[in-house]
């Protein structure tokens, strides 16, 4: 734990992948968390969302989520914002004054931009997404290391491909979340995350890891140094963003 508290973190979504990641960085001498979700606790989110009860059904998810994380960490500041953040303005709008951006959407145009916002802002994201039983995990530091268009260019086309559709296995939106505050608390502390320029990808079921190396694409619609001419993303791209497989990295 840190002797002193600081680091300010935008928390965007509050369901299986947020509840995790909030857990996990309470306690952790965080000074501030910004907790961004517009939903109310429903039935179905109590198997894997661990901030809600069943004495909280219909409550707003970041006023029930601010009370659990109070109770478990009351130094830490929560500033609940009720809101559905989905486009580049309203992230970059509600990240003002934060060190860090963490992504638990669970939609591709939200993922995408909060990727843009971060690229606007020059403020790092940890960007997280699960689906059935499979995640991924990925650090961006503006300017440094590959951002999500550098590997997908853009977000599907079609709708579909998402744990709203899929569902999501409650310990794989477990693992996620918590390897998303472990790159947050990294980074908070000035230290490397393990996700700079490679992508975690986690097989639940099989139990495999998979670092894949990554680096910024020169084509990169977005973080190029040499913008590509007008049109459409370059990439193709899959209902879950996975990128091509490649030759895997070390793992655990
Ligand atoms: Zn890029």
């Amino acid at each position: 734990m840190l002797s002193k508290r600081h680091g300010n973190i935008l928390l965007i979504g509050l369901g299986g992948l947020g509840s995790a990641a909030a857990m996990a960085l309470s306690g952790q001498g965080l000074a501030r968390l910004r907790v961004a979700d517009a939903d109310t606790v429903a039935l179905s989110n109590l198997p894997r969302q661990s901030l809600y009860s069943l004495g909280e059904l219909g409550h707003l998810k970041v006023e029930a989520g601010s009370r659990f994380l109070t109770g478990l960490d009351p130094g830490l500041v929560i500033e609940p914002l009720p809101a559905r953040l989905e486009t580049v303005e309203a992230i970059a709008d509600a990240a003002r004054g934060m060190d860090l951006i963490i992504d638990a959407t669970d939609n591709f145009p939200t993922r995408f931009a909060a990727n843009d916002a971060a690229l606007a802002t020059g403020i790092p994201l940890v960007h997280g997404a699960a689906t059935a039983w499979r995640g991924q995990l990925m650090t961006i530091l503006p300017g440094e290391t590959a951002c999500l268009r550098c590997l997908f260019g853009g977000p599907p086309e079609t709708a579909g491909g998402t744990c709203l559709d899929q569902g999501i296995l409650a310990p794989l939106a477990a693992e996620i979340g918590w390897r998303m505050a472990l790159e947050a608390a990294s980074l908070v502390a000035g230290r490397e995350a393990s996700c700079q320029n490679r992508l975690l990808t986690v097989e639940i079921q099989s139990g495999r890891r998979r670092w894949i190396p990554l680096r910024r694409r020169e084509q990169c619609p977005l973080c190029s140094p040499r913008p590509s001419p007008p049109g459409p993303p370059p990439l193709p791209v899959a209902p879950l963003p996975h990128p091509p497989e490649k030759t895997p990295g070390p793992t655990p």
